[in-house]
């Protein structure tokens, strides 16, 4: 059935941001934290196993219950961010939010202080298996946490501090309209749409959208400056008050990586830059150019670029799915039936895609831009995995519902090798094998290459910072210097590219999250080997991979589908795979 409205119906949370119901939940909340606080607030050291056990209860159901009105909030915002009313929610319950996380501050704390023959004891309950891995997890910050009020302090003057300027940036961002010459006429854009213009065939659109893109936010460049210098700066300041050895540092522990894997997959990655450089050779060669310009990496590679209406992508995807499981097909078909999904690009509305998990008893949405493309098509396979593992996930309770972080693209990724491999084996034209082909090697080459790039820029960004406040031209050069390890002297970076720092939204958002898509690309890399080699003996350790959520560290997660992250040559083999698509590509090209 041809789907007509593509925008998300959030009545399925609340009747609207006005509605009694939400107003009553969020009016709830001071209340049920109060009374937590005072049943447990210094108190957790004396509680016996039981009570221990009953206090662990009541957080998660605490937790559980504020995530709707929250992401509810979010969502709105996401969908329009000039809206005034979603404007005022989302601002309410973000200063709510950071109101009531100050007041449970203390019980993750007290867990933490803990001490382990106490800890040993309770684990040993066999009830309190499901909360082993939640923690072990806080406890992994022991030597890097404050006093109760210390904490308490820095969370407070967040809000006005590293949040208002992570909310400066979104709003700014999401704030530029964009008017260029096509075709004969001056055209408005939004910043995805112009981005979408990489894929156009003509050479001078791709050059003229990417320079307008960046250039735009180098006119604002000011601004951009002043949150990149500030994020790393607060980071800074809060790596010395926590005595962590590196930027990164934090999010390794968070992510149960030890720092020398994270190097290990980084340098790994870095020795196979020359698979890159052979395939943006092979392609300029394709595209008739003697040397690609950056922004002609995703040009396409036939005459006419096939545009897919959005209900025959989404056919596509579901198709896909419910190939390899028609659990799986009904699952992600429910996303479009039931309208968790938000589909088109508009002004005010956030840019990229996401999926968003609430909680186990609340169904997940997605923000899409769709725009006709054939990556458009892959995002929506993309984002409908991360929507897959939500709901399968949802068979754990909420402290573990979340997947760790370098496992929570590990369905979006395989989503789209499901779609790749479907396509590819259905297609006889050669043009249009082709352009798959090249569709898929461009896309790992993007999440695992470029995220290294990216993960490297960051980290000197964080450390050069240290020496003091950095001018726009000292980024843009540790970021042209970082990229051109990776292009060497296959590719060509056009001027405006200076600027291409500015708008990735992760190094405001999740310090050092771009080396989890290397991780996931990888691994899911090896899981579809797998697949392909095992068939259907394969699904079940995969689906109990997804299903179990955060409630188990990466290693041992990928361990329940027949994964061993931990040797040696784990890593290479996904970059064999690759060698091996290029080869591919060589003998059709
Ligand atoms: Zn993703």
């Amino acid at each position: 059935m041809p789907r007509t409205d593509l925008t998300w119906n959030t009545a399925l949370l609340y009747p609207a941001p006005d509605s009694p119901e939400l107003e009553e939940e969020l009016a709830s909340f001071e209340k049920l934290v109060s009374a937590f606080r005072r049943s447990y607030f210094e108190k957790v050291a004396n509680l016996d196993d039981r009570a221990l056990l009953a206090a662990l209860h009541e957080y998660e159901a605490l937790q559980n219950r504020m995530s709707k009105p929250f992401c509810y909030a979010h969502l709105l915002f996401a969908a329009d961010s000039a809206n005034p009313i979603y404007r005022a929610l989302n601002q309410r319950c973000s200063e709510l939010g950071s109101s009531l996380s100050q007041q449970l501050l203390f019980f993750d704390l007290d867990l933490m202080d803990l001490d382990d023959d106490r800890f040993d004891s309770f684990c040993r309950m066999p009830e309190a298996a499901c909360y082993v891995h939640f923690l072990k997890g806080i406890r992994k910050f022991r030597p890097h946490t404050l006093k109760e009020n210390e904490e308490r302090l820095l969370t407070r003057k967040e809000l006005t501090g590293i949040r208002a300027f992570t909310k400066l940036f979104d709003e700014l961002s999401a704030s530029f309209c964009y008017t260029m010459e096509m075709d004969g006429s001056m055209k408005e854009f939004t910043g995805e749409e112009l981005l979408s213009l990489l894929h156009h065939t003509s050479a001078d659109i791709r050059f003229r959208a990417m320079t307008l893109f960046l250039e735009k936010h180098g006119e604002n460049g000011i601004v951009y400056n002043a949150v990149f210098n500030n994020m790393a700066l607060d980071h800074g300041q809060d790596m010395e008050l926590r005595s962590y050895s590196s930027a990164i540092q934090p999010t390794n522990i968070g992510n149960e990586i030890p720092d020398e894997a994270v190097e290990h997959l980084m340098s790994v990655t870095e020795a196979n830059y020359g698979l890159a450089r052979d395939y943006f050779r092979l392609k300029a060669g394709m595209l008739g150019m003697d040397k690609l310009r950056n922004c002609d990496v995703y040009a396409p590679v036939a005459e006419v670029e096939r545009a897919y209406d959005f209900n025959e992508a989404c056919a596509l995807v579901v198709d896909s799915y419910n190939d390899y499981d028609p659990e799986f097909g009904r699952i992600v078909d429910a996303f479009f039936s039931d309208r968790r999904v938000d589909v088109l690009p508009r002004t005010g509305k956030s840019g990229g895609a996401f999926a968003m998990g609430i909680s186990p008893e609340v169904p997940p949405f997605l923000l899409l831009n769709y725009t006709r493309t054939l990556r458009d098509l892959a995002t929506i396979a993309h984002e409908t995995g991360h929507g897959l593992h939500f709901v399968l996930s949802q068979k754990q309770t909420m402290l573990n519902y979340h997947a760790p972080l370098p496992l929570a693209e590990t369905a979006s990724v395989f989503g789209e090798m499901l779609l790749t491999r479907r396509m590819l084996d259905n297609e006889t034209d050669p043009i249009v094998r082709k352009s798959l082909l090249c569709a898929k090697i461009e896309d790992i080459i993007a999440t695992t290459f470029r995220q290294t790039v990216l993960t490297r820029f960051e980290l000197r960004l964080h450390n050069e910072r240290k020496s003091g406040l950095l001018s726009n031209d000292c980024i843009s050069e540790i970021w042209l210097e970082e990229n051109s390890k990776l292009f060497g002297d296959s590719v060509e970076m056009i001027p405006a590219y200076r600027w291409g720092w500015s708008y990735i939204s992760h190094f405001i958002h999740s310090r050092f999250y771009c080396y989890s898509y290397t991780f996931a690309e990888l691994l899911v890399l090896a899981l579809f080997q797998k697949y392909r080699q095992e068939g259907d003996s394969f699904k079940p350790g995969y689906r109990e991979l997804l299903e179990s959520g955060g409630s188990l560290s990466p290693a041992d997660t990928a361990r329940l589908a027949g994964i061993d992250i931990n040797t040696a040559d784990f890593w290479q083999k996904g970059y064999d795979f690759l060698g091996g698509l290029i080869e591919e590509l060589k003998e059709i090209a």
